[in-house]
């Protein structure tokens, strides 16, 4: 760029302008040049990418398209030594370049000799849920979740309904960043209207009580799913911020975030609703708000859902994430049942 710089600055001082718009424009043609190459022909993957539980990098500043691959490659690796001539599905979330980055990925497992059903624009969940429906050996679902514009990301997992583990995490960044693939040939099909399988599975239980529901997506994917589902069981849904807009123009469909939480008790109050939900970009997580406007946390949502089913599985064991308080040890009703 110093030499365009330069040159600039001799073009201002109007010394031989039509020498110097020639040597500028073979200077950024060869500026281009280089980029490009670097672009196309060198992989990109920042090491830092690799999470404990999942992968996020920004596209392409982080991770380019061949960086995808590899990592598409070494997910395949991985699979492929679980299980001989494996399925694994996949999906994607609704971001301008998620297209592209699944291609690049399936490409990859592809190379590895996994066979590839794509279920397309989805969410998260879907995906877990294909593993079952479809009976596949590994998922993998690109989304950035909450992440604003411009992230990208992948949860993958083999055990059926397990996401990839710390110890699953390590093991593909070392076959990634060091190349340990195996080579094979798979298969790809593209699975058509998957999503109406799941919304239908999703709204066989009806509620006995109409409710009146907020439905809060952040412009991200669940709004094409979360509004049919809710009315499906019989709610009536008031929408907020509902239509897909990858610029996420309001803010990011992030149920912790407290911007997107005073927008739906707001919305909440406004259209006397007995509640209010907000689901993030991929749909995996939910912000619950109460008719008064106030949130739920989360540990006492998930005391409520413990309450629900220990009247069918009696004594049965909970796991509760780490984030949760001593509610559900001390729960009365729970301890009884
Ligand atoms: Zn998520």
């Amino acid at each position: 760029m110093l030499c365009v710089d330069f040159l600039n600055t001799l073009y201002k001082l109007e010394i031989n302008r039509t020498f110097i718009e020639h040597q500028k424009k073979y200077a950024i043609k060869k500026l281009n040049k280089y980029t490009n190459i670097n672009m196309k022909n060198e992989k990109k993957i920042d090491p830092f990418g690799f999470r404990e539980y999942d992968a996020r990098w920004l596209f392409p500043e982080s991770i380019n398209e061949l960086g995808i691959e590899s990592v598409g490659k070494g997910f395949g690796t991985q699979v492929v030594k679980k299980n001989k001539s494996p399925t694994v599905i996949v999906g994607h979330d609704y971001r301008s370049y998620s297209e592209n980055v699944k291609k690049n990925f399936v490409k990859g497992l592809m190379s590895t000799g996994c066979n590839v059903k794509d279920i397309g624009l989805c969410l998260s969940p879907t995906v877990y849920f294909s593993q079952f429906k479809l009976n596949s050996d590994a998922v993998a679902m690109i989304t950035a979740s909450h992440n604003e514009n411009g992230w990208t990301g992948i949860k993958m997992g083999i055990e059926k309904g397990l996401t990839h583990c710390k110890e699953e995490m390590s093991d593909l960044k070392d076959i990634v960043l060091n190349e340990k693939f195996v080579s094979g040939s798979g298969k790809y099909e593209e699975i058509k209207e998957f999503n109406k399988v799941y919304i239908k599975e999703l709204t066989k239980n009806k509620l006995k009580k109409k409710l009146r529901v907020v439905a809060a997506c952040g412009n991200g994917t669940a709004g094409i799913f979360a509004p049919e589902i809710l009315k499906g069981i019989g709610c009536d849904v008031i929408e907020l911020d509902c239509n897909l807009d990858y610029t996420f123009p309001r803010y990011n469909p992030n149920p912790e975030d407290m911007e997107m939480l005073h927008e739906i008790a707001k919305c909440v109050k406004e259209n006397n609703a007995d509640v209010g939900f907000g689901f993030d970009g991929d749909g995996d997580r939910v912000g619950v708000i109460d008719d008064n406007g106030n949130e739920i946390f989360a540990d006492k949502i998930g005391l409520l859902i413990a309450r629900n089913i220990s009247n069918t599985h009696k004594n049965s064991k909970f796991i509760v994430d780490v984030k949760s308080t001593g509610l559900f040890a001390s729960d009365e009703i729970l301890k009884k049942k």
